[in-house]
């Protein structure tokens, strides 16, 4: 099987001076079904190892490959394709459209996809009842808690069924009930097939995930 993410020598060099390596030739392969932790303190690379990842950006060198297409080859309309179509992204801070229902958030994770308005309501829906927010479907994302607030960033990254959902940081703005629910909810999502790749400063989270990959001054570690 195509991994669904690959990074082969990754290196990433920001400019100025003296010019930053943030990144120094990582290599990390992640299979349909894993769940798996990027580890790391602060400054270690996770962050920009999570822009490569989503597409965000690109390597200095080496190859970063989204479900098997390299980015590095790829124009920037090609891979605007393969972000909608292959990847779901979940934030720290959620980034809900707060005036808007937890639907219509869901539902603009298909925006990109030329998917019928009627049908991305109706995949919304579905997403929200996999995430156990259906109470909630009609609900303005103002009024919701944390927790659920980042279940319906969860649900807005699944409903395209990407290959695979990288979280960076996903409990950093939970207490810790409303993040143990969310970490819940990833293991339950990820028992039910979908790849999750958890990015995290927090020791405990990490060691909760199936695999764990440590990142220290822009190298993997073990
Ligand atoms: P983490 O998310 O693990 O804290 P980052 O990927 O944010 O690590 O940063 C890794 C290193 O790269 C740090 O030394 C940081 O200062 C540097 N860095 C990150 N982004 C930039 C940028 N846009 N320009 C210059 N240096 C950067
Ligand atoms: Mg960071």
């Amino acid at each position: 099987m195509t991994p669904v993410l690959e990074l082969l020598d990754v290196h990433k060099v920001y400019p100025g001076t003296p010019p930053v390596e943030s990144l120094r030739g990582v290599t990390l392969t992640v299979h349909g079904g894993e769940l798996v932790a990027v580890a790391g303190p602060s400054g270690s690379g996770k962050t920009t190892l999570l822009n490569l990842a989503a597409g965000l950006d690109r390597p200095s060198s080496g190859s970063v490959r989204i479900a098997g297409r390299p980015v590095e080859k790829l124009r920037d309309r090609q891979l605007s394709g393969v972000r909608a179509h292959r990847l779901g992204v979940v934030f720290q801070q959620f980034v809900l459209l707060d005036r808007l229902s937890a639907t219509e958030n869901v539902a603009t994770g298909l925006l990109y996809r030329g998917v019928p308005a009627a049908e991305r309501r109706r995949a919304a829906r579905a997403a929200l009842e996999r995430v156990g927010l259906a109470h909630r479907a009609d609900f303005p994302a103002a009024h919701l808690s944390g927790g659920e607030r980042q279940r319906v960033a969860i649900a807005r990254a699944l409903v395209g069924r990407p290959a695979v959902v990288l979280a960076d940081e996903p409990t950093g703005n939970l207490d810790s009930a409303a993040g143990a629910g969310v970490l819940a909810l990833l293991h339950e999502l990820n028992a039910d097939g979908v790849t999750i790749v958890v990015i995290t400063h927090d020791e405990r989270i990490a060691a909760a995930m199936h695999r764990r990959v440590e990142l220290r001054d822009g190298r993997v570690t073990s």
